[in-house]
């Protein structure tokens, strides 16, 4: 039973990187934002916690770098790939950023909950620890979305507009397909991804180590506390060989890559390992009802081995923030159509290109030919990994 009930312009389903930083911008603009969140943050969350150069635009825009900069994690200035034989090939981070700053190695729990609080100092309504369960359209529109908490008690909310920031989960597509039947049934979970925290790591500052071995890929870089983040993604098949236990994997498919070994022998992990599985990459499908938009990895996700997720959620918010600001945009389905004509120009290179290098990625013999081949040359390695990026001109 709804025992509440609540309205507001824009509902805002989700609170990671795309959801907060919507919510930032839009409160800036002026509009009545509501952001529903089902964690009570901070918490952890699975990721590779390298956040890349082009997001400290995109923070400073929404008046955060210096936030982030206080948590006080590491500023990374290369990215090194390790193919399991040990063979190197280094991407400074300087190519993303046109040698203005480095990447920050910060952890998700810090992150979100400063984005978050951000919003809320913003004027942003924030509601946290209750998720979305059912939503209701008719006409092509959402007429009304509900949630609940801990408890089971509902709240019924009726906004102009809703945006599903729900990640990979996306939430409120599935809601509505099922609600109108054009569900096509589950995925298939090709892969499954685990992260926890270390300590007494043996890793050079200022480094992220992307790493290759049978059947995945991992990385490696510190954060705040002088702790380092690991994190990684396997074909689901290959963790079912070592019953789905990340300790397992680490120590008998990882280790045999010796760099990754000699980093992590001896550390020590700080909370259990958060696993999630990995059902999609690319464009998710779209969603019908107008009044409905996705962002962020609800729109698109993009490969983890480009350490450019956040980027997209960030650049997600901002296109769409920039629609709905529009003076000559009146309504949620001219809204809609700018934004998805926007977006798609902005992603469509970049998801192409990961597509095709995805099969390196995940083949460690593969993985190895091409990095001992590329580190001979740099400018074409520059211009390589420039595709999978937002557009920018490459010096000559
Ligand atoms: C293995 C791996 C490593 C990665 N490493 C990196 C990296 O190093 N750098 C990088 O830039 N990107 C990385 N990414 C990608 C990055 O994590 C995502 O692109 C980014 O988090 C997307 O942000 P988002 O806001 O769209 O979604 P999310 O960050 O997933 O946020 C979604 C939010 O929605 C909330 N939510 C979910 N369901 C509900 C519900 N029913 N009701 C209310 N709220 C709900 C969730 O609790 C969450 O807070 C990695 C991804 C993976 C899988």
């Amino acid at each position: 039973m709804k025992s509440k009930s609540l309205k507001t312009q824009v509902l805002v389903i989700g609170a990671g990187v795309a959801g907060a930083s919507l919510a930032v911008r839009l409160t800036k603009q002026g509009f009545d934002v509501l952001v529903v969140e089902k964690d009570i943050f901070p918490r952890h969350k699975l990721c590779g916690e390298f956040v890349s150069p082009e997001c400290l635009a995109h923070f400073e825009q929404i008046g955060v770098l210096d936030s982030m900069r206080e948590i006080g994690g590491d500023v990374i200035r290369e990215t090194r790939f390790i193919s399991e034989s040990g063979r190197t090939l280094r991407v400074p981070s300087e190519w993303f950023s046109n040698g203005t700053s480095g990447a920050l190695g910060i952890s998700r729990a810090e992150m979100d909950y400063r984005l978050l609080r951000k919003a809320r100092e913003e004027g942003a309504w924030v509601i946290e620890g209750q998720r979305v369960v059912s939503i209701s359209t008719a006409k092509n529109r959402v007429q009304g979305v509900v949630v609940k908490d801990k408890s089971g008690e509902r709240t019924g909310i009726e906004a102009d507009l809703i945006v599903d920031a729900t990640g990979r989960a996306r939430v409120a597509g599935k809601l509505v397909e099922r609600g109108t039947g054009s569900n096509k049934g589950g995925r298939s979970t090709k892969h499954i991804a685990f992260k926890a925290h270390f300590e007494n790591v043996r890793l050079e500052r200022g480094v992220c180590e992307i790493y290759f071995f049978r059947g995945g890929y991992g990385g490696l870089n510190y954060v705040e506390d002088g702790l380092a983040n690991h994190c990684f993604i396997i074909e689901t098949q290959t963790a079912r060989q070592y019953g789905g236990d990340a300790d397992r994997i680490v120590s008998e498919v990882i280790f045999r890559n010796k760099k990754v070994r000699k980093a992590l022998e001896g550390a020590r992990r700080r909370f259990d390992w958060i696993a999630v599985s990995v059902e999609k990459f690319g464009r998710q499908a779209s969603v019908d009802p107008e009044n409905l938009i996705s962002i962020g990895d609800a729109r698109a996700f993009i490969d983890p081995f480009t350490g450019s997720g956040m980027l997209m959620a960030l650049e997600s918010s901002e296109l769409l923030a920039n629609a709905i600001g529009r003076k000559d945009i009146k309504d949620a389905g001219m809204i809609k159509e700018r934004f998805d004509a926007d977006h798609r120009r902005a992603i469509r290179q970049r998801l192409n290109v990961c597509s095709i290098i995805r099969g390196l990625a995940f083949s460690p013999r593969l993985a190895g030919f091409v990095i001992g081949a590329g580190s001979l040359s740099g400018s074409l390695l520059e211009r390589i990994t420039a595709l999978t990026r937002p557009a920018r001109n490459i010096s000559e």
